[in-house]
C-alpha cells in the first residue's frame, strides 16, 4: 500500500517503521480503511472500543462513531486524570505500562481492542488485561497494520485478530 511509508532508523537504528500518517492524510484511504475494519464488525454488538496511545486513538475513535459504541482510552503512565487500572508489560527494550480509567467499562462489556499497527503483540495484549481487569469481554483485536513475521496473531490467539494491511 502506497500510503505507508518505509522509515529506516525509526525510533532506533535498524528498524524500519511503517508510517502510517500518508494514509491519515487521504480521506479516501482512511475512510477504505475504517470502513474494511467496520465491516468486520457488522451484525455483532460491541460496547466499547478501547483505543491506544497514541495512535490507536485515531483509528479507534472513528471506528467506535462508526460503530456505535463507547471509546475508551488506554494510555501511558501519568495522562488520565482519575483513578486509573494499570497493566505493566514488556517490550522489545524495557517495561512499558498502560492505564486506563477505573469503571471504564461495564461487567462483560464486548470489547475491541485497536490500534493502528501489530508487531509483537505485547501493547494489545496488555490493553486487553485492562479491559478483562475491568470485566470486560475481548471480542476482537483490530488494525490497519499487522506485521505478520513478528507472530503477534498468534500471541493474541485464540481471540480473533482483524487487520487491514498486511506486510
Ligand atoms: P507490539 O507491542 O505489537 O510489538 O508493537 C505495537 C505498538 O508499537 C503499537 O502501539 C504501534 O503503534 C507501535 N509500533 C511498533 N512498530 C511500529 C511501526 O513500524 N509503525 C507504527 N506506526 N507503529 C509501530
Amino acid at each position: 500500500m502506497s500510503k505507508i511509508r518505509n522509515i529506516a532508523d525509526f525510533p532506533k537504528p535498524g528498524i524500519l517503521f511503517k508510517d502510517i500518517t500518508p494514509l491519515l492524510a487521504s480521506p479516501r484511504a482512511f475512510h477504505i480503511v475504517l470502513d474494511a475494519i467496520a465491516e468486520r464488525f457488522i451484525g455483532e454488538h460491541i460496547d466499547a472500543i478501547v483505543g491506544v496511545e497514541a495512535r490507536g486513538f485515531i483509528f479507534g475513535g472513528a471506528l467506535a462513531a462508526r460503530l456505535n459504541a463507547s471509546f475508551v482510552p488506554a494510555r501511558k503512565p501519568g495522562k488520565l486524570p482519575a483513578a486509573c487500572d494499570e497493566v505493566q508489560y514488556e517490550t522489545e527494550y524495557s517495561v512499558a505500562t498502560l492505564e486506563m480509567h477505573k469503571g471504564s467499562l461495564a461487567e462483560e462489556a464486548r470489547v475491541v481492542v485497536v490500534d493502528d499497527l501489530l508487531a509483537t503483540g505485547g501493547t494489545a495484549k496488555a490493553a486487553a488485561e485492562l479491559v478483562r481487569k475491568q470485566g470486560g469481554y475481548v471480542v476482537a483485536y483490530a488494525f490497519a497494520v499487522e506485521l505478520t513475521f513478528l507472530g503477534g496473531r498468534e500471541r493474541l490467539m485464540p481471540v480473533k485478530v482483524e487487520s487491514v494491511i498486511q506486510y
